[in-house]
This record gives structure tokens, C-alpha cells and sequence, in this order.
């Protein structure tokens, strides 16, 4: 179960996707807002400019039509007033008033009133039945109660003569000796007055007013054509932005809404003259004609798109991350999702137990069946495990047949140990998949974090060693049962850790050696025809390590390779030295033959002690072969033709498809130990005959190994078998001791002992 530890390390800050588009998305907006902001203020200022000029001429416009306008009617009143003082202050009033000069076309009547207010002539009302009184009215009293000889002009009232809105321009008479005598009066339209300015489009939204000195509106156009005889005051924010000809430019609020006003006196009255534009600062109402409506519906498409995207890509990112972390043949959480889980555990130092589940004979059912098969089988087991466990466990499929299940929380030894077996009764359970009924089985192993918490805190890759730790234990203990951590899987895994690291040294140092154990015809006692090489380690502290132990370690890290050419490099070193001229064995491990270099190096070592190649023997195991790799079958091949001979070995313990014996160029089938062992004098033998039988149809020889009696030895010779390799014949033993006296030969008191021994001891 190879899950290395910087899997764990947590994710960097990254820009994703999502993110890049809202920054994006901003900075467009940004771009849009700045431009418009910068682009609006200038078009206001142009606009604030151009609105100035407007209602700088506008403002000369009208003053100069209403001065025109006053003098035309001053020019009346004081014409009628200058005929009536030189006819002796007597006047026909009524005819006086009719004449046509006296004629305005915005006049509504001439008046004349006496000094007791009654109007005595009127154009309106050539020759009133009932003089009208008048005394009441504004001009008549001002000018009756003042010595002034000004220009009077009242605020719009609705005639008693005309029954219309009029404004009063009046002058006093006096008779000669300087007596009051009454008042002339024109009264005026006053909705006529500035009628002129209303009708033009160009205008629309302007006001023009003709203001008295009480800020009364005796004339009004625009927006304040209806606000005749209402004050305009100056409101409270008012403030001057220009000043032109002596009249300046005020922004203020007139009925809610900014506007530009501008005030000119009329030259010879009290009157003044108001033109006031909509402020193009704050004109609201128009902001749709300004760039603002563009850039907010931009702004409001922007913002759309954004959304849309990022909750897209959102989703994209989600199905994404789910499809990581699932495994697509079991629905499960795949190793990723493992390692993520583990190492929250870790962030957030909360404990669990960990369950690591190994599926046995599960790559047999794959061989035989197919993979459709296996993975309806794995998936089957999937289901299984998950039926088995609570509804918070987790559980992952790491990937072939490795499961993991994450139990939260505390648990008691004897909890998890309870579950992991109720996991194994469960896979061990027969199959039914596709038609065949199948039995396989799992090996559990089981860590805790309070097995393991220092005071560092919770390493999760501790707990997680730990399990694979236990687990490893459970498969090399006979399959089947599941195995928690403890102390002695501790110190196991301990050794294992120093012996690696130690392994490397070792090569270069002197700590190893080969010794060698002779192989020996069964039939005919005699020599040694061969032997095997087995490598020795040791260790300066630890004493001696087993072979079996290390070697393993080498295949787990990297190290088989270097530790295999050292092995060959030895061998022909020894058998040089030794002058050995029958051929020596190599075990050879599973990542040498994988490894094509192999044959070059043979070769080169052949070649650098002159050594012939049929001196050189190759040991292999069956698993070697299962995996049906063309590395392999071309480097056997390529042994084949040097001459090179090729011994499997253990053969009867691994696997029982035999098909690749027919494949693969093998020499020997070497019968293990087992079989020997098991041997019995009367007894039927029949896997060692049946290898023999095997061996001989395919026209290969058989080796017995682990031969240590003398009746082993019969029965091996009596059932055909070829070789025999054992501690009845020699312990494997260093070279120096084996070979003193050149090649090994048997011992006369073996020869003697042995019955079937017939021949010469040539030793002798
Ligand atoms: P193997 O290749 O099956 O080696 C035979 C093992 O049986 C050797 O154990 C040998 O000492 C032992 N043996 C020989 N005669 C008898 C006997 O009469 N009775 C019993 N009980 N055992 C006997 P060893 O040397 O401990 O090696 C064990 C395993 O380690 C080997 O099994 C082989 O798989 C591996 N190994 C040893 N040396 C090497 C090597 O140089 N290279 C590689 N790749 N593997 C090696
Ligand atoms: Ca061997
Ligand atoms: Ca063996």
C-alpha cells in the first residue's frame, strides 16, 4: 500500500477560474465607470458652459424686450399725462384714450382714475354707467400716498373693467398746482408679456420671470407661466457661480429642482428680470440622454454574464473535484479523497481509526475470469464493505484491491478489531458474479490515533504506516484475519526502517556475502554438478539478517537492482578465485528481470573475469512469469542463448496456471521445500511425482531443495526426481570453507549411509 507523505500536503493559493473571471469582471466595470465619470464631467462642464452663456444672453434678450415694452407704455402714460397738463389740466379722457398712438397690442385698457379712485374713462369700458370704484387698488394708493413720480407697475391682478389677469403700469396727475389728481393707468397682459419665449422649443424647461422689488411675479413664461402673482425667494442653498455684467449666475433650488438663475434689473423701474435654466449639473430627469444609462445597462450585462459564468464554472470546479475523488468502477472515494480526509484529520487533530483491507486471491480471480468479472467482484465487495459499516464510517477504494475505511472518534482495540473482522467475514463470503461462483477473502490491518498521538500531535501518515504495518502482518500471518498495530509491529516496522536505510551501506561495505550450498545428482552419488549462490548480511549490531527479510526490503526500495549486480559481480569474483568450473545459481528477484539492463550486465561481468556464460545459472520464481511481461520473455531468451540455464524455484507454492512453462525457456522445475518435507516412504508422493512426470514432458530436469534425510533422498531418487539440494548434503557455506580443496565432493560417511549410494566415493 504505497501512499507517500507529501500526498498530504495541503493545496497553494491558486487563481481559479471563477476568480479570474470576477477580476475581470471588475476591472471591465472599472474601466466602464472611469470612462463614463470622466466623460460625464466633461460633457457637464461643457454643458454648465454652454447653459451660462445661455442665460447670459438670453438674460439681455429679454431684458432689452421688457425696457422696450416698459418705454412703450411709459411713453403712453407720460404722453397722455404731458396732453392733459397742456390743455390746462383738462382732459377728454374718454377720447384722449382711444387715439391711436395710445395703442399697445399686449395692452388690455387704458385707464384714467380720479383722485377719489373712481376710474372716469377706461378703453375697456368706454362710458361706464356706475363709475368703477378703484380706490383700493395698489397703484392707486401708492402713487396717491407718495410724492414720488415714478413708473408704478403693480403686482397682476384680475381686472374689475377687463375681468382679465393684468399688471397696472401707472402714473400719477397733478393739477397745477402740483394736487394729486389721480392715476393713468395701462394695464397689460401679463401672460402676453413674455409669450414670446413659451413658444419656442428650444426653450423648453427655461423660466423667464418679470420680478417687482417685492420679488412678485407680474410676468411669467416657461415653468413660470403659472406662477403669476407668487414670490420667488431666494433659497436657503443658493450660491454664485459666475458673474456677468454686473448680474451673477445663482444656483438654486426653485420648486424642488436646481436651476440657474440669472437677474437683471430693467433700467428706469424697480422691475427686474429672472431667466433661470434646469442646473445641467443634477438634471436628473435627463440622465437617461447621459452616458450614465449606457454604462449601467453595461454595468447590469456585466454583472449577468459574471454571474452566470461564475456559477458555471462553480459547478464545472464541483463536478470536477467529486469526479477526482471518486472512484469511477465502485462510486467510492477514490485514494485522492483518502488522503484528503487523512490529512483533515490531521488540520483538525480529530481522532479516528483506520482500517486498510487487502482482498486475497483477488489477482487469481482477475487471471482466470477476466477483468469484467473482477471488477463486478470489486464492486460486489465495495457493496459489501459499505452494507457492513455505519452509515458515518467512510470507506475508499485506494485503487486494484485495497479498501480503507476512516472510523471517527476513539475506539476501543476491541471495537475496531470487531469491525475489521466482521469486514473480513464478509468478503470471505462467496461471490456470484457473471455465472461464477467465486471465493476470495481480505486481511485487515488496524491503527488508532490514540495509539499514536505524541506530543507533537496527530501525524496521520504515523497512523496510516501503522495500519499498513498491521495489515502487512495480517497477510504474512496466514490470510484471512485482521491484525491491529501494536508494540511489536512497532518495533517490526522499526527494524524495517533502520535495515533499509542501512541496506545501501551494507552494498558498499563488507557486511555481505555469498555463500553457496552444492546441488548433487540423486541418482548416482557423487559431485556437486552445481550450486547455489545465497547472500548473507551481517549486520555489525543486529548479527545475522534473514536473506528473505532484506531482500524484500531492496524490492520495496529501489535498491534490488544495485544489491543483484553486486551479487553477480561477487559470484564470478568467487568462482575465479575458487577455480570452480561447475555452474553457479543466482537467485534472481522479481525487479532484476523486470529491469532490462539484466543481460548487458551478464555480459559485462562475463567478459571482466573471463568467465564462461555456461558457469552462470539463473533462479526465478513462477510470479515472475504470471505477469506475462515481453522485458522478461525477451531477457530469458537472450540468457537462453548464452547457455545460460534457468531453475524455477519454489515451484509448486504459487500458482497453478501453468501455461507460461510452455512459454518461457526454463531448464529446471526446483521442487520446494515443502513438498520434501512431506515426503513419506510408502506414502503416495503424488505432487512430487506429478512434478517429475511434469518436469519430464516438457523436458525439463527437477531439483529437490531442502533435502535433510537420507530417506528424503530415496524417495526423491526413487520417484525420478533429477537433483537434490539440502543439509544432508552441505549447508550453504562460505566459499573458503566449501571450496578449500578446489570443488566440493561428497562425504564418504554420507555415502555409506545411503543406500542407493552404489557408486565410487571419488572423494576418497
Ligand atoms: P531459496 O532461493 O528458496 O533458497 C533456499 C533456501 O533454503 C536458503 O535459505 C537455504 O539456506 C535454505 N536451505 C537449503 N537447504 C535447506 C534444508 O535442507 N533445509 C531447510 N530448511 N532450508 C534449506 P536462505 O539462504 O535463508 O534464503 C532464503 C531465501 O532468500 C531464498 O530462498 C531466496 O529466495 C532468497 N535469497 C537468498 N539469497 C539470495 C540472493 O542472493 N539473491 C536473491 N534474489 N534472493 C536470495
Ligand atoms: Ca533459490
Ligand atoms: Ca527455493
Amino acid at each position: 500500500m504505497k501512499l507517500s507523505n507529501q500526498n498530504l500536503v495541503k493545496h497553494r493559493f491558486k487563481v481559479s477560474d471563477w476568480q479570474a473571471t470576477i477580476i475581470l469582471g471588475l476591472a471591465m466595470l472599472s474601466l466602464i465607470w472611469i470612462f463614463t465619470f470622466t466623460k460625464e464631467a466633461d460633457d457637464q462642464q461643457l454643458k454648465s458652459e454652454k447653459a451660462q452663456s445661455e442665460i447670459n444672453s438670453l438674460g439681455e434678450i429679454v431684458r432689452h424686450d421688457i425696457e422696450k415694452t416698459v418705454q412703450d407704455v411709459d411713453r403712453v402714460l407720460k404722453f397722455l399725462r404731458r396732453t392733459y397738463e397742456r390743455s390746462s389740466y383738462v382732459a377728454d379722457w374718454p377720447t384722449l384714450i382711444r387715439e391711436d398712438f395710445a395703442w399697445n397690442a399686449r395692452a388690455i385698457q387704458i385707464a384714467v382714475i380720479d383722485r377719489d379712485g373712481r376710474m372716469i374713462a377706461s378703453t375697456a369700458v368706454p362710458n361706464p354707467i356706475k363709475p368703477i370704484d378703484l380706490s383700493d387698488r395698489e397703484h392707486f394708493k401708492w402713487h396717491k400716498g407718495t410724492q414720488s413720480d415714478e413708473l408704478f407697475v403693480s403686482r397682476p391682478v384680475i381686472g374689475r373693467a377687463s375681468g382679465k389677469w393684468s399688471i397696472q403700469f401707472a402714473r400719477k396727475i397733478v393739477d397745477a398746482g402740483g394736487a394729486f389728481t389721480g392715476v393713468l393707468v395701462v394695464s397689460m397682459d401679463p401672460t402676453q408679456m413674455l409669450s414670446a419665449y413659451e413658444r419656442l422649443e428650444e426653450f423648453a424647461g427655461f423660466g423667464f420671470a418679470l420680478l417687482g422689488a417685492d420679488d412678485v411675479i407680474r410676468a411669467g413664461a416657461g415653468t413660470f407661466s403659472k406662477k403669476l402673482g407668487q414670490a420667488i425667494l431666494e433659497s436657503q442653498d443658493s450660491s454664485v457661480i459666475a458673474n456677468h455684467g454686473g448680474a451673477s449666475i445663482v444656483r438654486q433650488t426653485i420648486d424642488g429642482e436646481f436651476r440657474l438663475t440669472r437677474t437683471l434689473p430693467v433700467a428706469g423701474t424697480r422691475l427686474s428680470v429672472l431667466v433661470s435654466i434646469p442646473d445641467p449639473y443634477i438634471s436628473v430627469t435627463k440622465l437617461w440622454t447621459s452616458l450614465y444609462t449606457p454604462a449601467l445597462v453595461c454595468s447590469a450585462l456585466i454583472f449577468v454574464f459574471v454571474g452566470v459564468s461564475v456559477w458555471r464554472q462553480r459547478r464545472r470546479h464541483r463536478q470536477i473535484i467529486s469526479l477526482a475523488n471518486t472512484d469511477t468502477l465502485t462510486c467510492l472515494p477514490n485514494r485522492l479523497a483518502f488522503q484528503r480526509a487523512l490529512a483533515d484529520h490531521e488540520a483538525t487533530g480529530s481522532s479516528f481509526s483506520l482500517l486498510l483491507l487487502d482482498l486475497d486471491r483477488f489477482k487469481a480471480v482477475n487471471d482466470t475470469f477476466g477483468h469484467p468479472v473482477g471488477d463486478g467482484l470489486l464492486r460486489a465487495v465495495a457493496g459489501r464493505f459499505q452494507n457492513a459499516l455505519r452509515s458515518d464510517d467512510r470507506l475508499f477504494r485506494l485503487g486494484g484491491d485495497e479498501f480503507a475505511a476512516i472510523i471517527d472518534g476513539e475506539l476501543a482495540a476491541q471495537d475496531g478489531y470487531a469491525i475489521a473482522r466482521r469486514l473480513c467475514a464478509r468478503a470471505a463470503e462467496s461471490f456470484m458474479i457473471d455465472g461464477h461462483r467465486l471465493s476470495i477473502g481480505a486481511s485487515a490491518g488496524i491503527a488508532s490515533t490514540s495509539q499514536l498521538t505524541t506530543a507533537k500531535g496527530l501525524r496521520c501518515d504515523e497512523v496510516l504506516k501503522a495500519a499498513d504495518a498491521a495489515l502487512y502482518a495480517a497477510k504474512s500471518s496466514g490470510r484471512g484475519a485482521p491484525r491491529c498495530f501494536d508494540q511489536t509491529l512497532s518495533d517490526t516496522q522499526a527494524r524495517k526502517q533502520r535495515l533499509s536505510a542501512e541496506l545501501t551501506a551494507a552494498i558498499s561495505g563488507d557486511e555481505l556475502e555469498m555463500h553457496y550450498q552444492p546441488k548433487v545428482k540423486l541418482s548416482e552419488a557423487g559431485d556437486s554438478i552445481s550450486y547455489e549462490a545465497l547472500i548473507r548480511w551481517n549486520h555489525r549490531e543486529l548479527g545475522s539478517i534473514p536473506p528473505p527479510e532484506f531482500i524484500a526490503l531492496a524490492e520495496e526500495s529501489d535498491l534490488m537492482v544495485p544489491l543483484g549486480n553486486w551479487i553477480f559481480d561477487r559470484v564470478c569474483r568467487d568462482v575465479v578465485r575458487y577455480g570452480i568450473r561447475n555452474p553457479v545459481a543466482v537467485n534472481c528477484s522479481a525487479a532484476q528481470l523486470a529491469s532490462d539492463t539484466l543481460v548487458a550486465e551478464i555480459d559485462r561481468l562475463i567478459e571482466k573475469y573471463n568467465v564462461s556464460a555456461t558457469q552462470i545459472e539463473i533462479e526465478i520464481t513462477e510470479s515472475m512469469l504470471l505477469d506475462n511481461s515481453p522485458v522478461v520473455l525477451k531477457q530469458l531468451n537472450a540468457l537462453r542463448e548464452r547457455g545460460i540455464l534457468v531453475a524455477l524455484d519454489d515451484f509448486g507454492t504459487g500458482y497453478s496456471s501453468l501455461s507460461y512453462l510452455e512459454k518461457y525457456p526454463i531448464d529446471y522445475l526446483k521442487i520446494d521445500k515443502s513438498f520434501v518435507s512431506r515426503l513419506a516412504p510408502n506414502g503416495s508422493n503424488a505432487v512430487v511425482q506429478a512434478i517429475v512426470a511434469l518436469a519430464r514432458a516438457l523436458g525439463m530436469q527437477t531439483i529437490a531443495e531442502g533435502v535433510e534425510t537420507d530417506m528424503q533422498r530415496q524417495t526423491l531418487a526413487a520417484l525420478g526426481c533429477d537433483l537434490g539440494q539440502g543439509y544432508l548434503f552441505s549447508r550453504p557455506m562460505a566459499p573458503a570453507q566449501l571450496w578449500k580443496d578446489g570443488e566440493w565432493k561428497q562425504s564418504r560417511q554420507f555415502l555409506t549411509i545411503a543406500p542407493t549410494s552404489v557408486h565410487q566415493d571419488r572423494a576418497a
